[in-house]
């Protein structure tokens, strides 16, 4: 369906890219992820990302820790980790459980192996408009929608979600390209009427299929960030697919759509840091 915007192709020319750098690299580049406990969507993010590292040729170490781990006992892994010379990216999956301060831990990771790009240096290169590392989501959105040739420039950007990881990155990448950006959260007014004035709509919200036809411009270019479950335990996205698809230009289906861009573009950032950021 030519409407697609499809995350699985753009992702593989990515992955392929790389693997061709890589077979000329001497060394393998390596990723360390660590998880924490047994949540079953973290290990199978992990498990996804370890295939990533296989596909494209970099080495990945895995930390798997139980669950009671103490903060210190996390934060003393990280500090071996990042004085490690044989690990160049590092990668802690979250979430973490309830007893570990998760921001303390995002800045503990040396900013030159910040792969996820969470560290706030990282997140203030990108404010200042000299990103080191890409936030992997919303870069993964912009490789996209350069792929698909759908220009920002002066374009009404509505991004639903505010998160550190998605929603703030992603306005700011918009911004940079000349979108014209609206931010809307929990607490926005009249959510549906802001989101119609979208020329490229964006949920990032977390909410299964919350974003319908009531939400949506005709023509607008519409990206799905969202990873929920239906009622049946389906995957699905913060977009009600079948009920916006006649009026969309373009959207991103969930899956196959931002979930291996995400990916992607982790795999871009692990060669980055191992060039030397
Ligand atoms: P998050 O930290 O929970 O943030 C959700 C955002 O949505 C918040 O800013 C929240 O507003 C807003 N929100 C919640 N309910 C809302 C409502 N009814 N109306 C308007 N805004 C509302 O989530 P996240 O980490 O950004 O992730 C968002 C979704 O993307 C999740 O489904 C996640 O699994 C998915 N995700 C996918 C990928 C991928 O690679 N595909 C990567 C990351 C995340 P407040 O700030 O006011 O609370």
């Amino acid at each position: 369906m030519d409407k697609i915007i499809d995350g699985k192709i753009v992702a593989k020319k990515i992955k392929d890219g790389l693997k061709e750098k890589v077979q000329k690299c001497e060394k393998k580049p390596a990723l360390a992820v660590i998880i924490v406990g047994d949540n079953q969507a973290s290990r199978t993010y992990v498990n996804h990302k370890k295939k990533d590292c296989e596909y494209v040729g970099f080495k990945s170490v895995e930390h798997s820790l139980p669950a009671e781990i103490t903060q210190q006992q996390l934060l003393d892994l990280i500090s071996r980790l990042n004085a490690d010379n044989e690990i160049n990216g590092i990668l802690c999956q979250l979430p973490l459980p309830g007893h570990i301060n998760e921001k303390k831990i995002i800045e503990a990771i040396d900013p030159k192996k910040d792969v996820d790009c969470f560290h706030p240096f990282n997140i203030g290169l990108l404010t200042s408009g000299s990103p080191g590392f890409m936030p992997c989501t919303p870069s993964g959105i912009m490789e996209l929608l350069e792929y698909y040739d759908i220009d920002v420039q002066g374009k009404e950007c509505v991004v639903v979600g505010r998160s550190n990881i998605v929603g703030k990155p992603m306005a700011l990448m918009l911004l940079s390209k000349n979108g014209t950006v609206t931010i809307c959260h929990s607490k926005t007014k009249e959510l549906p009427s802001v989101c119609k004035r979208a020329d490229i709509l964006v949920a990032a919200i977390g909410r299964a299929k919350m974003i319908n036809s009531d939400y949506v411009k005709k023509g607008a270019v519409v990206i799905d960030v969202g990873m929920n479950r239906d009622e049946e335990g389906k995957l699905c996205g913060d977009v009600d697919f079948e009920d916006v698809i006649d009026i969309v230009s373009m959207i991103t289906p969930v899956p196959g759509g931002v979930g291996p861009m995400t990916r992607a573009v982790l795999m871009q950032n692990t060669y980055k840091a191992y060039q030397g950021g």
